[in-house]
């Protein structure tokens, strides 16, 4: 039986952090034998507010491979490439625009959440504006099935829907799959100062950061801070060492609970545990970031592979979208 088709993309803008890998690589490492998965590296997507600094463009996308690699994708069972070596997305992307009304893309939450937000970049751009375009060419080009996406995407997916729909409507065709969210359940961890973790409030844990500096992290972590002594009574749930806990030593978190209400744990304590078991998830991959990224050839060769891979299939819908439209000479 064929197996059914995902997209889905990442920004090179720096190192992953463990939220990025919790909230969507420990997913696409599980989906990547149960369907035919496609994974970019979103250069171009990184260009649409960060047009203005491209110098480590190129280093991060790089980088990104290897933390793709690193965190257990693996480009034998899936598709993983550069979305700016896919010419064919830019195609289509420059195709939709055409016919995507203004309205929806100037509605569409993102949009207007980062103008709001983004106030050191100039993001008043046609490009910007037109991101959903292109990221509907991302996923509608493969003819996906499904997009892993958290609650909060859905309305973007939901564009991505409306384009395949009116295309079809327009070109009097079905070459276009609506493609349908994939809810998928991810753990949650906070950064190290139990805000969300992002790099813009310096509270990540990156892949990158070598065991030393996880070590730091971990051990400057904020904890409850209504407890001084180790014999006060504390609140778990309050604590970002505890959430952490919660993703990394599950099995121990009824007894750390336990302890830490009755007055039982040094918060110290609570926190060496905590660092040796990151330490046994986090040193393994960062120890095989490190080895990819001492070949940056062998990455680079990869990246084309899989971009060629990306590339025939791409060209597969592309030859008929040209033909619905009645340019393919
Ligand atoms: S004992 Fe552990 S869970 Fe309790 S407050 Fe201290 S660090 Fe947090």
């Amino acid at each position: 039986m064929q197996k059914k088709i995902i997209v889905s993309g990442s920004r090179p803008t720096g190192n992953i952090h463990l939220g990025n890998y919790f909230g969507a690589i420990a997913n696409w490492v599980a989906l990547q034998d149960e369907y035919e998965c496609n994974y970019f590296i979103a250069d171009w997507h990184a260009l649409t507010t960060g047009y203005a600094e491209t110098k480590d463009l190129r280093q991060n996308s790089i980088s990104l491979m290897a933390d793709f690699l690193a965190s257990g994708l693996d480009p034998s069972r899936c598709t993983i490439f550069l979305q700016s070596l896919v010419r064919q997305h830019a195609e289509l992307f420059l195709l939709l625009s055409m016919n995507t009304p203004l309205s929806w893309l100037e509605r569409c939450p993102t949009y207007k959440d980062q103008l709001a937000n983004i106030k050191d970049r100039d993001i008043t751009t046609y490009g910007f504006l037109g991101y959903p375009a292109l990221m509907a060419s991302d996923i509608l080009i493969y003819g996906a099935d499904y997009v892993p996406v958290g609650e909060d995407q859905i309305p973007h997916l939901e564009i991505s829907r409306e384009m395949a729909r009116r295309f079809n409507h327009l070109y009097s065709t079905e070459i276009f799959k609506e493609p349908l969210p994939l809810l998928t359940k991810s753990k949650v961890l906070p950064g190290t100062d139990g805000r969300k973790m992002s790099k813009s409030y310096g509270n990540t844990i990156a892949l990158a950061d070598t065991p030393e500096e996880v070590r730091k992290k971990v051990m400057g972590m904020i904890t409850d801070p209504a407890r001084i002594r180790k014999d006060d009574p504390g609140h778990p749930d309050v604590c970002t060492v505890f959430a952490f806990h919660k993703v990394f030593n599950e099995s121990e978190v009824p007894e750390i609970e336990e302890k830490c209400k009755g007055g039982c744990i040094g918060c110290v304590s609570c926190k060496k545990n905590l660092q040796e078991k990151i330490a046994a998830f986090h040193t393994p991959i960062y120890e095989k970031r490190t080895e990819l990224l001492s070949d940056p050839d062998y990455l680079v060769r990869l990246i084309h592979e899989g971009s060629d891979k990306a590339m025939t299939k791409a060209e597969i819908m592309m030859k008929k979208v040209r033909q619905a439209m009645q340019i393919d000479f």
